[in-house]
């Protein structure tokens, strides 16, 4: 009698079924299949579902559940639901199901066993789920594609470092074994120069005089080099502390004031007065404030005029000491390009003054190196400004 209940319940349902395009099937305990509604054919869209054959035929995907399914059909178990299953119709277009199967009796009775199948279909969904999974798959194999890239690039980066380090250090070792024997030769050429050796004639002199200047750039050279490779490679170590810039400034003048006269330029020197003491590596700074004053020296006409200034920048926090010419200037054009390694401007060129390009860069890179800013200012024919910054020693001072 429940039995017959419950195929009239199931009537009554399939007119909901019906509007909300969902299957059932009714099975006995063995998995016979019952009773059937699928007007949609949800389930088997080629083929017509017959009463009587065996639910695994019909849905393969619930083959390795069969003992659950027992346990679903003995009451033992509450339902199993299995999401996603396909089906292909007669035109070859894709249908997802989802599956629900539940004991075929209500709750306390005791007939016998059997399962409620009800399909739904859920193709929307499934098609959106199975775009979202294509997607994932694609970043997936993204992904890994990215990570066997980045796997490579950190081995060409780390192949890269080794013959940068190769190089650097071969260029170290190379500009160091070079200095001793200039540095002699050098010597040598200075005793001659000043007769310790005995006496000179005219053209002995001249003849040493290129030598001495011929070693001197080659000199200059190797210790830029030198000074490249060690940067390069972050082992110039900076020895900061306070320091009377001034005084500093001052004393590069005054050591650098031959240059100036053999050119028949005038220097003058402008320091502010009371600077609080900027922090500075003694050595290093020297090196940008004579590589600064050389190259204006260089670059500018005999008679010409070059201003040395330091100044406290108040706003900034910074000392800044400037060098100013009335020299030949920077195209503007190769402005952007200046500092570049190796990088000559082509009024350098035009004047035919010797330089290899090495001493800006090392210069921006010392001044950047103390924690200040480095620029210029340049019009061509018309002179440049280049500007260098110093840390305070102690910033509340400014
Ligand atoms: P070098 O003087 O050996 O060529 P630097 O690196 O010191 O190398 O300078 C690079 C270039 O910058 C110079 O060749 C020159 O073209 C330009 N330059 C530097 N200082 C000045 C200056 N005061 N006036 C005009 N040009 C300059």
């Amino acid at each position: 009698m429940l039995h017959e209940q419950i195929l009239e319940d199931a009537d009554i349902l399939s007119v909901f079924f019906e509007e909300c395009n969902v299957a059932y099937l009714i099975t006995d305990e063995s998995l016979c299949i019952r009773r059937i509604y699928d007007p949609a054919r949800l389930l088997s869209p080629v083929s017509v579902l017959v009463e009587g054959a065996n639910l695994l035929q019909l849905a393969p995907e619930l083959f390795g559940n069969e003992q659950i399914l027992t346990d679903i059909s003995n009451g033992k178990e509450k339902r199993i639901q299995i999401d996603l299953v396909n089906r292909v119709d007669e035109n070859g277009d894709t249908h997802y199901l989802r599956i629900l199967l539940r004991p075929r009796f209500l709750k306390g009775d005791s007939i016998a066993g059997g399962l409620m199948c009800l399909i739904e279909d859920v193709t929307d969904v499934g098609r959106i789920q199975q775009g979202l999974m294509q997607s994932r798959n694609e970043l997936l194999l993204l992904r890994d594609a990215l990570d066997a890239k980045n796997r490579e690039l950190t081995a060409s980066n780390l192949e890269l470092r080794k013959q940068i380090e190769m190089n650097t250090s071969f260029v170290s070792i190379a500009a160091h074994e070079l200095r001793t024997p200039l540095a002699i030769i050098r010597g040598y050429a200075d005793m001659l120069l000043d007769e310790a050796l005995g006496g000179l004639v005219e053209p002995q002199r001249e003849g040493l005089t290129i030598l001495r200047e011929s070693a001197d750039r080659l000199l200059e050279i190797v210790t830029n080099l030198l000074d490249l490779a060690r940067l390069e490679a972050g082992r110039i170590e900076l020895v900061m502390q306070p320091l009377d810039l001034g005084a500093l400034v001052q004393a590069t003048a005054r050591e650098f004031r031959p240059l100036f006269q053999n050119a028949n330029q005038q220097l003058t020197v402008i320091i502010a007065p009371d600077l609080p003491a900027a922090l500075c590596d003694e050595t290093r700074a020297f090196q940008i404030l004579g590589n600064l004053l050389s190259n204006a020296s260089k670059y500018t006409p005999r008679d010409g005029q070059i201003d040395l200034r330091v100044d406290l920048m108040q706003e900034s926090g910074e000392i800044q000491v400037s060098v100013h010419d009335n020299g030949i200037g920077i195209p503007a054009d190769e402005q952007a390009r200046m500092g570049d390694l190796f990088f000559r401007a082509r009024t350098a060129d035009m004047i035919s003054t010797y330089g290899v390009g090495m001493g800006l860069n090392i210069t921006r890179s010392l001044v950047q190196l103390h924690g200040g800013r480095f620029w210029f200012e340049s019009e061509e024919g018309n002179g440049s400004t280049f500007y260098a910054t110093f840390l305070l020693a102690n910033p509340t001072e400014s």
